[in-house]
């Protein structure tokens, strides 16, 4: 007679959506040890997700992909949707991280929320088709809010899953999910697909900017959700805070850049970036600009800038005007 695990074992690709809670609880449900994982980047944080766990009494692992993340996204292999979003890399790249985890921890299948027909872009058939193909997993994977849609895999063929435990969802609505959720005793979740910076049309272009200008690192990326940003050359951009906050974390994160500050007027704070060396003209350019964001200072005043362990120095200057300051904005 074939030996039949009494329990199997799952990792779970936990995003923090009602969807990813309830094939946690589903698959737990019905007996399954499941194990949610969330994997991390600065382009989505665990926040929301952990906070979306504890409602719902689900342990969550976090980890960090950033930087096999950097390297996707130089060159997904299946584009980017609307933004800077490669949704079905993303998808490929965690289904692929968990699927190199599952050896060590005697894992037998993977499980993702995702319902078929209900986002564009990472859930229709033929991009769940190549999510698999990306990951090398798709083998083992099981959706089980859609499973019963879905061609089998392993896990059903082997009877580890059975088919008929598996649920139909299919489309936009949600009312399904809603129902489930109630009957789970859950009362707070956030709305799928929130969260997520790479579908923020302003930091897209940010983010285009770096990759353009080869600058992606993970503090220039950091850098991206704070204060206004320039492109001088391609060498060289510059940052302005927005407000006192945006000065500070542009401050923390400044060590290798050049910090320009206004002398006589209170004013922002701002920062060059360069892979080459600064010139006169990139340290006028961008005094100019800071002046044109302090409200207080003349049309012609002093800003002082240096890297923090050498003495600043200072530069006499007039306000850029506002539409070259435009043109040089990302
Ligand atoms: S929205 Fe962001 S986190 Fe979600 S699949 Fe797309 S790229 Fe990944």
């Amino acid at each position: 007679m074939e030996f039949m695990k009494n329990k199997y074992k799952c990792f779970s690709l936990f995003s923090g959506g009602l969807d990813s809670i309830l094939a946690v609880l589903h698959m737990r449900k019905l007996g399954y040890e499941v194990i949610p994982v969330f994997f991390q980047t600065p382009f989505f944080g665990a926040e929301k997700a952990l906070k979306a766990a504890e409602n719902a009494d689900i342990q969550i692992r976090v980890i960090d992909i950033t930087a096999d993340y950097i390297k996707m996204l130089e060159n997904p292999a299946y584009g980017f949707g609307k933004n800077m979003n490669p949704c079905i890399d993303c998808h490929g790249l965690m289904f692929r991280k968990a699927g190199e985890m599952m050896e060590a921890e005697q894992v037998d299948f993977l499980i993702s929320g995702e319902v078929l027909g209900q986002r564009p872009m990472s859930q229709r058939f033929d991009a769940l088709n190549s999510v698999g193909k990306l990951s090398k997993v798709k083998d083992l994977l099981i959706r089980p809010l859609s499973q019963k849609l879905l061609a089998d895999t392993l896990p059903v063929r082997e009877g580890w899953v059975k088919k008929e435990e598996m649920l139909d969802i299919q489309g936009r609505g949600r009312q399904r999910q809603i129902k489930m959720a109630k009957e789970f005793g859950i009362s707070h979740y956030q709305n799928p697909g929130g969260g997520c910076l790479l579908t923020d049309q302003g930091f897209s272009r940010r983010l285009k900017d770096l990759i353009r200008y080869k600058m992606l690192t993970v503090k220039n990326i950091r850098l991206l959700r704070l204060g206004r940003h320039f492109r001088l050359n391609p060498n060289c951009k510059f940052i302005v805070g927005k407000n006192n906050n945006d000065n500070e974390k542009i401050n923390q994160l400044a060590a290798e850049g050049l910090i320009f500050q206004t002398v006589n007027q209170p004013g922002p704070l701002g920062l060059m970036i360069s892979l080459a060396e600064i010139g006169n003209c990139e340290i006028e350019q961008a005094a100019s600009i800071l002046l044109r964001y302090s409200n207080k200072a003349a049309t012609e005043d002093v800003v002082s800038f240096g890297n923090g362990t050498e003495s600043d120095q200072q530069i006499k200057i007039t306000k850029m005007e506002e539409r070259s300051v435009v043109k040089l904005m990302i």
